[in-house]
């Protein structure tokens, strides 16, 4: 049995050559390590490395072929089980509990964001009238403000909470950093952001 990963979320913009991943194994640790970590979220890059972000920190992966790191769906006997990754993916629903105990973890995960990320920028296309605009990032359409004081203004449109058509997010900056490249929405990373009917569901 694996287990479902997270997106691996970061605040860091520096481009990304590789694909998240969706499942992984339950327990991982390299063969240095003295106990089993659990993963969070994981990354295949394009050199054919795989890392696993653990729950408790570590970074945890290499090469799939060279077996540089060790994975188990069963739970190991050869060593004990980090406390902090295995509690805090049982708390957050990654896996089941030991019995009798409830824990509770909550990790940052794709939650849209209060504000939509398109407010207060230029990311918008003026609809008929040029007062009003439509949001790139949300598809909602909002008043445009002159924003920036006189001797930098520019057009916005004002802050706004992300309307149901959202783009589907980055799935390491999710929707913090949308920019515009050749008439697309992208975000700062290079990935595109797609459009989508509605909001996800996670
Ligand atoms: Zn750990
Ligand atoms: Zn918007
Ligand atoms: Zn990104």
């Amino acid at each position: 049995m694996t287990v479902s990963l997270l997106p691996p979320l970061t605040y860091s913009l520096a481009s990304i050559d590789g694909e998240p991943l969706t499942d992984g194994p339950r327990f991982i640790r390299t063969r240095g390590m003295t106990r089993w970590h659990r993963p969070r979220n994981g990354v295949r890059y394009a050199n054919g490395r795989t890392i696993y972000g653990a729950w408790c920190g570590y970074g945890i992966g290499g090469s799939d072929r060279a077996g540089g790191f060790l994975s188990t769906d069963t739970i190991p006997s050869d060593e004990p089980v980090c406390a902090t990754c295995d509690g805090r993916a049982v708390g957050a629903g990654q896996d089941n509990g030991p019995d009798g105990r409830q824990l509770l973890h909550t990790p940052r995960t794709l939650k849209p964001p209060k504000n939509c990320s398109g407010s207060r920028t230029a990311l918008y296309a003026e609809l008929a009238g040029g007062t009003v605009g439509r949001c790139l990032v949300c598809a909602d359409a909002h008043p445009l403000r002159a924003m920036g004081g006189p001797y930098a203004s520019r057009y916005a449109i004002v802050q706004h909470p992300p309307g149901f058509g959202l783009v589907m997010p980055c799935p390491f900056h999710a929707w913090r950093h949308p920019a515009l490249k050749d008439g697309r929405l992208i975000c700062t990373c290079g990935r595109p952001l797609d459009p989508t009917s509605g909001r996800p569901t996670s």
